[in-house]
């Protein structure tokens, strides 16, 4: 049953700290790594860039550098984003077939001239490490999930490191995209640990969005909009998920990272919530590495005890 959160000493919400639990949890990566590896085959994943977007580039960077830090191989294949799609589909045929890659993903967005959809269902559903191909996506709503996406998976497993139990709690989730907002209210309401919670979609169309996010004891925010959810949106004592990251210009002409949540104004009223930088974002990238390691157990046949880390 679900129990509401007390806020600190001081009134305020405590803050779930993302980067100590995701270290928590590299840490067992490491030793389930080092299992792999003993029984001979070291796990790897492959990324490839084809992405006009800047950005892209870092996330690359970090999820290589993420593996390398546990012991993961890599691969990082890159294509000039005025490459023929067929290129991409080439290229993605070869790693699917190349035995030493457990998984494989084409960091978003793609090119404009590329369909992603046809890139995400090319990819073999057992490499298939972000979890969107419509294979993994279906397993996961009938529930029976091989790979969970990182982000929903992540804030899964930060609650229940939290002590935060979900079962009967009333969830919300702004946002309904394909990675964060739907496969998190599919997980909030599969019959399963770290599920069993009531739970209201919310999006662009929903009609007074402070009335819903105010039934929620656990609310996560996936919305994209800086500060969308400020503490009189918050009932007293609810958990804050801000999965938000957008970069805004102050007035002083500095920019500053942000999440959809206004931080210190819910702080004063939640029970507990996720810092922006600090809280979702790592822990999306220690499910990487989790979803690296399981594409490579199950791939290989190897028994790895994974269950400190995720379901
Ligand atoms: P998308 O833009 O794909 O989806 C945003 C969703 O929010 C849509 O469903 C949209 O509704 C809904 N929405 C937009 N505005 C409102 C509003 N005013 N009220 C209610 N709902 C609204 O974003 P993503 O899901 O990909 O990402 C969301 C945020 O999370 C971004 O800031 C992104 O950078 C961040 N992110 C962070 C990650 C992390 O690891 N920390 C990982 C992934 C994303 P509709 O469907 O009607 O358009």
């Amino acid at each position: 049953m679900f129990k509401p959160v007390h806020a600190g000493c001081l009134g305020m919400a405590d803050i779930i700290d993302g980067d100590s639990i995701a270290a928590e949890l590299r840490e067992d990566l490491t030793a389930a790594v080092e299992t792999l590896v003993d029984a001979g085959h070291r796990p790897t994943l492959a990324t490839v860039l084809m992405s006009p977007d800047p950005a892209s580039e870092t996330y690359i960077s970090m999820k290589q550098d993420d593996c390398e830090e546990l012991g993961i191989g890599t691969r990082d294949v890159r294509l000039d984003t005025d490459a023929p799609a067929e290129r991409l589909f080439e290229t993605i045929e070869q790693l699917n077939t190349d035995g030493a890659v457990d998984g494989l993903l084409v960091q978003s967005p793609v090119a404009d001239h590329v369909d992603y959809r046809e890139v995400i269902e090319r990819i073999d559903p057992m490499k298939d490490v972000d979890a969107f191909h419509p294979e993994n996506v279906g397993r996961l709503v009938a529930g029976y999930p091989r790979y969970k996406p990182c982000t929903p998976h992540g804030i899964q497993q930060m609650l229940a490191a939290t002590g935060v139990d979900t079962e009967g709690a009333d969830a919300v989730v702004v946002g309904r995209s394909r990675i964060v907002g739907r496969p998190m209210a599919n997980l909030f309401v599969q019959r399963a640990p770290g599920g069993n919670a009531t739970t209201t979609v919310c999006h662009s169309r929903t009609e007074d969005l402070a009335a819903k996010t105010r039934q929620a004891d656990i609310l996560v925010a996936a919305a994209g909009v800086p500060e969308l959810v400020d503490g009189s949106m918050i009932q007293e004592g609810a958990v804050v998920v801000d999965v938000g990251i957008n970069r805004v210009e102050r007035e002083n002409g500095e920019s500053e990272l942000v999440g959809d949540v206004a931080f210190e104004s819910a702080r004063e009223t939640a029970g507990a919530i996720t810092p922006v930088p600090g809280g979702v974002g790592p822990m999306t990238r220690a499910m990487l590495l989790y979803n690296t390691v399981k594409a490579a157990s199950l791939q290989r046949d190897i028994d790895v005890d994974l269950s400190a880390v995720g379901s």
